[in-house]
């Protein structure tokens, strides 16, 4: 049987006995009772400072620089790793009994700040469940616990049943599927496979009370490839953050792992021409795997000094359709100029390689990424107009943009930005551009209607952007939350929902 894996910890963890919290004194305090009758509840209770000190960081950009000075985000009181859904419910059933906050926490790759215990309590580490359960066939359904990581449940599934469940993000080998599923993640095959909402197909969930639901195709009588049994309840869950319930298994659908690949590059003269053939390809019905347009600032970034905005495209599949998805695409690519595919491979080899993230934050840079999505017709004059508000940021040094992930409706624009001071190491003035940075990309976005996240989710850095993003909406939001965790203990202080142990950290200051 494979070792159990745990989340890889984020670049800097070199802290030195109790470190600094960025986000210290909102803590709840742990009595002995509760503590006692915690460890009653799973096998694993872990209160070794490092593993404390381990659960209250993920991969958001700005904490990675706050962990380069020897600080941590916000430490949990105590870490909990629950090996099985009985023992997910046990725990979470004793924090609801004593009003102590409890964060799911998977691979700990997010980058919003999600998975940090901002109010301390429990840090419950879902890696404990991991593993295959049940390939169906000949659906090729595939029902695999919430722990598992991507790259493992790829290499499973293709090895032992060619299969593929098409999720490729980049942090596949960081994320669990239990994590990617709470922050709607998408991977780079979406195009083909679609984001992980169109790839779950049922849910376990464990509430905040401890009762355990199944959801969608795991419902008692749901086993019917779509249903009109009500409203979904399986979306309800999916990009929930941990704020709603935890996710303990998931029904995923698989693909035949795909017998024909084929790649293509070209060049076009502006950024809006690239974006237009895109509109054009998928509205014919064509869905390549992977399309992306970098505007030529990344591309002369990514691809050895190239100045163009250049469009990459992989699709993988049956042979037909991916001939037939590939033409569409040639044809609506035909003004622009053809470009070796050698470009696709020094993508394929390059994708996953995140060594230039540790160098320039180690420099003192701040950096990150912010992905948006929009439809066809506002996507150029959100990528215009949100580059300039970027320009405009006192300190900025960078600032580009590519699409992924395309739609019949529109598409994802991915941008990064990164900015240095007059002295590298002032910590105030770093988080005082990294929020006017975050606020010239959403401003640009919301301004045209668009949607703030496309799949890095909300946690901490887009909570005071949500209930403006959704409006009436918001409230519908809040009011499932006090109905399903009265007692707010899942994940307080993530999704901009309201939390009864005080306003969120980064929202606040
Ligand atoms: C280098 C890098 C590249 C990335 N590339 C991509 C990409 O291509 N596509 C993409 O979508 N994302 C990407 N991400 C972001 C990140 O990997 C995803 O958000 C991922 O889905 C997080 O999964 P995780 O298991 O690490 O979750 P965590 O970071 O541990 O948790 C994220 C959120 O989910 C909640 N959660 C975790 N597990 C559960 C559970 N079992 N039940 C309920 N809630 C839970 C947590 O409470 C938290 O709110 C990238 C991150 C990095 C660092």
């Amino acid at each position: 049987m494979r070792a159990l894996r745990r989340a890889t910890p984020a670049p800097f963890g070199a802290f030195d006995g109790e470190p600094r919290e960025r986000f210290g004194g909102h803590q709840v305090t742990l009595d002995s009772k509760f503590l006692e009758r915690l460890s009653g509840t799973c096998a694993i209770i872990d209160i070794a400072p490092e593993s404390l000190t381990e659960a209250g960081r993920d991969w958001w950009p700005i904490s990675l620089r706050w962990a380069l000075s020897g600080a941590v985000t916000a430490r949990p009181g105590v870490v909990a790793r629950p090996a099985s859904t009985a023992e997910v419910a046990a725990v979470l059933r004793c924090c609801n009994d004593a009003g102590v906050p409890v964060t799911a926490a998977g691979g700990r790759s997010g980058v919003c700040g999600g998975a940090v215990p901002v109010f301390g309590g429990v840090s419950l580490d879902c890696c404990g469940l991991q593993g295959v359960l049940e390939v169906h066939n000949p659906t090729s359904l595939v029902d695999v616990k919430a722990g598992t990581f991507g790259d493992d449940l790829e290499k499973e599934l293709r090895s032992a049943h060619g299969i593929t469940i098409g999720h490729w993000p980049q942090s596949v080998a960081l994320a669990t599927i239990g994590g990617s599923i709470a922050c709607r993640g998408a991977g780079q095959y979406s195009t083909r496979y679609g984001k992980i909402e169109d790839m779950v197909a049922g849910l376990e969930v464990v509430l905040a009370d401890g009762t355990v639901v199944r959801t969608g195709q795991l419902a008692a009588f749901g086993a019917g490839p779509r249903s009109a049994m009500g409203p979904d309840l399986t979306s309800m869950f999916v990009g929930s953050e941990g704020t709603l319930g935890v996710i303990t298994s998931a029904r995923l659908r698989g693909h035949p792992v795909a017998p024909e690949e084929r790649r293509a590059a070209w060049a076009f003269p502006s950024f809006a021409d690239g974006l237009e053939a895109l509109r054009r390809t998928l509205q014919r019905g064509a869905t390549p795997a992977v399309v992306r347009l970098y505007d030529a600032t990344e591309s002369k970034r990514s691809f050895d000094g190239l100045d163009t905005n250049l469009l990459i495209a992989l699709d993988e599949g049956d042979g037909f359709i991916v001939e037939a998805a590939m033409a569409v695409l040639s044809e609506e690519c035909a003004t622009a100029e053809p470009l070796d595919v050698s470009l696709v491979e020094h993508w394929f080899n390059h994708r996953n390689d995140m060594s230039a993230l540790e160098l320039v934050i180690r420099a003192g840079i701040v950096v990150d990424t912010i992905e948006i999505a929009a439809a066809w017709d506002v996507l150029p004059a959100i990528y215009e107009s949100a580059l300039a508000a970027l320009a405009q940021t006192p300190g900025i040094i960078a600032a580009s943009a590519h699409q992924s992930h395309a739609y019949l409706e529109g598409a994802c624009l991915y941008f990064t930005f990164a900015g240095q001071g007059p002295d590298p190491s002032d910590d105030a003035w770093a988080e005082d551009f990294y929020r006017r940075s975050w606020q010239a990309v959403l401003g640009a976005t919301s301004i045209k209607g668009g949607s703030i996240s496309h799949h890095h989710g909300i946690g901490l850095v887009r909570g005071q952007y949500l209930p403006d993003a959704l409006g009436a909406g918001f409230e519908v939001l809040q009011k499932l939350k006090d109905a399903l965790d009265p007692r707010g203990i899942l994940n307080p202080g993530k999704v901009g929902l309201r939390s009864p142990f005080g306003a969120p950290p980064w929202q606040s200051g």
